[in-house]
């Protein structure tokens, strides 16, 4: 008995100590690189993606929280610690987004490594007291997600220079189709009446979306994930509901949709999905998500 406690205890603390940055010691630092590839680490899968389409065949990439995972509140597993011990090139989004995911990069990254913030310095939304450091979905607009891109390009090209007509060459091709999903989701827009272009989601993942395409954000029921609305938040968004006259509400796969979904009933409300950053079993790429989304939107909204 005791010595099994022991053991436990030992376990736990040794888990700790990796999860607190101490662990380099026991992983006996990064491992050599056999792949010859730059090894780059980022939060969500679906940076992943963005990254892949610059980094081509020259980089390996290991998203921390799964495709289908909520990146604001993702507990990391602890083996992870060994592939940001490993990393060339740390890419987060920033603006608070990767709020439990942040310790483990900033205490295990090595000390020569990048680890860089795609959205710091482009023009934020919010900042208030909800939100004190700015709203983070900055890549639901595409224009956005283009300066990611471009800040992914420059990244690589640092640690990689050797690769860097490659990165110039695909970070080219994937603006132009970034380029031209932006133009095709701004005519399916065009197409919802004004009137209807009101939105009320889950979470506030798409005040960036709205703000290109000119829509407007008519109510969310959370304000962050892992906050749960009070009674009287919920009677306000149901009365919102009602008076913008809204027809459907949007849940979002990685997140409880009970709430919403109660409400929407009260209110006379259909309820349909957007997705924001999670995957689902047919989208498993930036642009699939965002025709999924624009697809969705004209047929919530558009239909009369
Ligand atoms: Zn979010």
């Amino acid at each position: 008995m005791t010595t099994r406690s022991t053991l436990e205890r030992f376990t736990l603390a040794a888990l700790a100590l990796a999860l607190s940055g101490l662990a380099t010691s026991c992983y006996g630092g990064a491992a050599a690189n056999t792949s010859g590839k730059v090894r780059v680490v980022t939060s969500a899968e679906l940076f992943a993606d963005f990254i892949r389409n610059v980094g081509g065949d020259r980089v390996e990439v290991t998203a921390l929280v799964p495709g289908h995972a909520d990146p604001h509140t993702y507990e990391p597993v602890p083996r992870r610690v060994q592939d940001v011990v490993n990393a060339d090139l740390v890419i987060v989004n920033g603006v608070g987004l990767e709020e439990t995911l942040m310790g483990l990069i900033n205490n295990n990254v090595r000390k020569d490594v990048p680890v860089v913030e795609m959205a710091a310095g482009l023009p934020l939304i919010g900042g208030d007291t909800n939100e004190p450091t700015g709203n983070p979905h900055l890549w639901m607009d595409p224009q956005l997600t283009m300066r990611y891109v471009e800040r992914i390009r420059d990244a690589l090209v640092q640690v990689d220079p050797a690769g860097e007509a490659t990165y110039r060459a695909n970070a080219g091709a994937y603006l132009q189709q970034l380029s031209a999903l932006d133009g095709e989701i701004a005519s399916a827009m065009a197409s919802i009446p004004q009137d209807r272009r009101k939105l009320v989601t889950f979470h506030d993942s798409f005040p960036y979306f709205a703000q290109r395409y000119g829509l407007e954000v008519s109510g969310v029921v959370v304000e962050a994930p892992g906050r749960e609305p009070s009674a009287r938040e919920m009677a306000r968004l149901e009365d919102r509901i009602r008076a913008d006259n809204i027809r459907v509400v949007f849940k979002e796969p990685e997140l409880n949709a009970r709430l919403l979904e109660m409400a929407a009933q009260d209110a006379g409300a259909e309820v349909m999905t957007l997705l924001n950053v999670a995957y689902t079993d047919n989208v498993h790429s930036y642009i699939d998500l965002m025709r999924f989304d624009a697809q969705q939107l004209v047929e919530g909204l558009g239909s009369p």
